[in-house]
């Protein structure tokens, strides 16, 4: 647990079950501020929908917002993979349209991990909205329905 709190570099927040979020309360704060990557943020507690026994510890950076990072997020990703195209319509990604989608939405409890996050051109992310990521993706890409479980 102190290893984790030291050493993480998760992006944005923090999870802890239940008990060890009461037992280490106190803690996080100080072992938060000898790890480096969250000198400059506000530590806040983020209700947790569907599960009840874990708890999410948001790391909240100064003067930046959601939106700032998840453009950098589709910035970095260009930068990586300069030959990509939308997963969702095939279309070349590039500079005028890239975008990050959130494969949970963030309305439904999704967060900006980026391990939620998807690169896929701006007018997909706009059509998509909140619906279902895999719904989404058989819609556009029927092609993925033949193949059984194809991102586990
Ligand atoms: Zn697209």
């Amino acid at each position: 647990m102190i290893t984790y709190l030291t050493e993480t570099r998760n992006d944005h927040f923090l999870y802890f079950t239940l008990d060890n979020y009461k037992k280490y309360r106190l803690l996080i704060p100080i072992l938060l501020f000898f790890n480096k990557t969250y000198k400059k943020c506000k530590i806040f507690r983020k209700e947790y929908k569907y599960h009840k026994n874990i708890v999410v510890v948001g790391l909240k950076y100064y003067g930046r917002n959601v939106k700032r990072r998840t453009n950098g997020f589709a910035k970095s990703f260009l930068v990586k993979n300069p030959d990509k195209n939308c997963p969702y319509c095939n279309s070349k990604l590039g500079d005028e349209n890239i975008n990050a989608d959130h494969i949970i939405p963030i309305s439904k409890g999704g967060n900006n991990t980026k391990l939620n996050l998807l690169a896929c051109c701006k007018d997909c992310n706009e059509e998509r909205g909140d619906v279902d990521f895999y719904r989404y993706l058989y819609a556009k890409q029927p092609k993925y329905l033949e193949i059984k479980y194809p991102f586990i």
